[in-house]
């Protein structure tokens, strides 16, 4: 009995010493590679072992030797860059498909050289198209029309009977006729859907002019008909797939408005069809006051009907103010070009306080569109009430998007709030917001989105594309986005072009990574899961030739990967 135990022990001890030397082998090996882990405790690398989608290991080519067995598949990168993949954390591919689905959008181009040419090209489709009982088409440039906007007098003129709604350059208005009108039953009587941010237009006797700003005709466009979500299965299924051709594993769609289940079927059919690239996380949109009350129960709704392992509901996205183009966002100084007009918010700082607490309750994140500086101080006070109440640091994650005017005195708030800021580096360029400057006034419109700032102010950065439309799907290129982030100028202006905004908001590529990797991974309360190359989360890499952080910043936006790994496996893209 004794020899035996003994010897039981010995064989225990033989057992455990090969245990630690060799390891179970792994199904894959990355090997002879440059690696960036964004894991600040061990940041470089040259392999990474990979066993069901997990890292296993992140270490060097000689370490890696002890994990490979007879069916592990090894892969010398020779030398190429490793990243973890990135993260698009506010972007549309919904919205991507229902505008390329629209035909009539891409056949007509208004000009935006005049008002003029603008009517000019309205009487040649109203020539050309004598009978049409619909037209929805865009778009007219706001800035040629001014504070007063379009009128509906010139439209009727044109289209006496068909019904017209014209989008506008800032994708935030309509110009309507009073075809339109009729058709949706709106006249004088009809309600604003909130003030200073989503209502009609009128002129100074108090007649609506036409202009409908923000979602204020979104109550009747709701009750048009849809596309299936199998129309638009493809179209997400390609916008999904150049976004991870360019190295995205996740994203998060920043809303559908009222198509929103619409959008969720056709992904889940695409996830039922092992055609999903991405992981996704999904959001219940609110953009009209009524939504509110329900918001929270519509997410566990979602939740229950379509959540799964790719496709998740954690996030309740409000657009909380307008644009600048339209002198729709909250600002705390009056416009420049309409004095008196500060803009409007969709809820006020307590009943964001009070939908943040009932978030809490069900890890439920929340991700606000704030565009102007007091929407983004009404957001953060909402987030200091909120912690007060609820005694200690409340479990949602905060991210305001867009910041294109981010008083100093709240840039330092958000990292004692710990909330997110997130930009689009795509929009760094200055050709997007032109419409914005006469609304803003020289000062703040040369401090927009002033990235720079609020991140030497300790604020968790975030980047992400917000890509809206098919003819914008080359601009969700992060590798683009992380030039342009650097560098405050659009490569497709060439180096010479100035410089957007202040120099001091440029970014390092370290910063510029971080913002679209684990900086990412906290915006969507992943950072276990995703956003480094660390032992225990998703094998998700994105493989470039060349090293990101010490080429040419302005080849960056060339880079096409090589390779990427999404859940350890490499991706096949169409
Ligand atoms: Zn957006």
């Amino acid at each position: 009995m004794k020899k035996l135990s003994i010897l039981s022990i010995l064989i225990a001890i033989v057992l455990f010493i090969g245990c630690a030397t060799k390891k179970q082998p792994v199904d894959l090996v990355l090997k002879n590679a440059n690696i960036y882990t964004e894991n600040e405790k061990n940041p470089k690398a040259e392999a990474v072992a990979i066993k069901d989608g997990k890292i296993v290991f992140v270490g060097t080519d000689k370490e890696i030797e002890k994990y490979i067995g007879e069916k592990t598949k090894v892969t010398d990168l020779g030398g190429k860059t490793v990243l973890p993949s990135f993260i698009d954390s506010h972007t549309h591919p919904g919205l991507v498909a229902m505008t390329s689905g629209n035909a009539e959008l891409a056949k007509y181009s208004i000009p935006g050289t005049s008002i003029e040419d603008t009517y000019a090209y309205l009487r040649k489709i109203a020539k050309e198209n004598p009978n049409l009982p619909y037209l929805m088409i865009g778009t007219w440039s706001n800035p040629l029309f001014g504070v007063k906007g379009p009128d509906r007098k010139i439209l009727d003129e044109i289209f006496p009977n068909t019904v017209v709604i014209l989008l506008d350059s800032s994708g935030h208005s309509y110009w309507l006729n009073t075809a339109a009108f009729k058709a949706f039953g709106i006249d004088e009587n009809t309600p604003d859907l909130k003030e200073g941010l989503s209502f009609f237009v009128k002129d100074k006797n108090g007649r609506k002019t036409g202009w409908v700003k923000e979602f204020a005709l979104m109550p009747y466009l709701a009750n048009m008909p849809q596309p299936a979500p199998e129309q638009l299965a493809p179209a997400i299924e390609g916008y999904l797939n150049s976004l991870a051709k360019n190295g995205v594993s996740t994203v998060m769609d920043a809303g559908n408005f009222n198509a929103e289940e619409t959008i969720f079927k056709a992904v889940q059919m695409l996830e039922k069809e092992g055609k999903l690239p991405v992981r996704y996380e999904a959001t219940h949109h609110l953009y009209m006051p009524s939504q509110l009350k329900d918001a929270v129960n519509k997410v566990l709704e979602y939740r229950k009907l379509y959540g799964s392992k790719l496709l998740t509901f954690n996030t309740i996205k409000i657009h909380f103010d307008g644009v600048n183009e339209i002198n729709t966002s909250a600002v705390l100084e009056d416009f420049a070009n309409e004095p008196g007009n500060k803009g409007g918010m969709l809820y006020n700082e307590e009943e964001l306080k009070n939908l943040m607490l009932e978030s809490a309750k069900h890890n439920i994140n929340v991700h606000l569109h704030t565009v102007g500086d007091r929407s983004t101080r009404t957001a953060l006070n909402a987030m200091e009430q909120a912690q007060k109440e609820y005694g200690k640091k409340l479990p949602v994650q905060l991210t305001l998007s867009h910041l294109e005017t981010v008083h100093p005195d709240d840039m330092p708030r958000f990292k004692q709030l710990g909330v997110h800021a997130n930009f689009t580096p795509h929009w760094f360029g200055g050709t997007v917001f032109h419409g914005s400057k006469e609304a803003l006034g020289e000062h703040r419109f040369a401090h927009n989105q002033p990235v720079g700032a609020v991140l030497k102010a300790g604020a968790n950065v975030t980047f992400s594309s917000d890509v809206v439309s098919k003819p914008q799907e080359y601009r969700a290129n992060p590798f683009l986005g992380i030039e342009m982030g650097a560098t405050r100028q659009d490569p497709a202006l060439g180096k010479n072009t100035p410089i957007f905004g202040q120099k001091s908001d440029r970014v390092s590529i370290k910063n510029m990574v971080k913002g679209y990797t684990i900086n990412n991974a906290k915006q969507l309360a992943m950072q276990n899961e995703i956003g480094s190359i660390e032992v225990g989360k998703s094998a998700d890499f994105v493989v470039i030739p060349s090293d990101i952080f010490t080429m040419d910043v302005y080849e960056i936006s060339k880079i096409k990967p090589t390779a990427v790994y999404f859940e350890g496996k490499k991706q096949e893209l169409k």
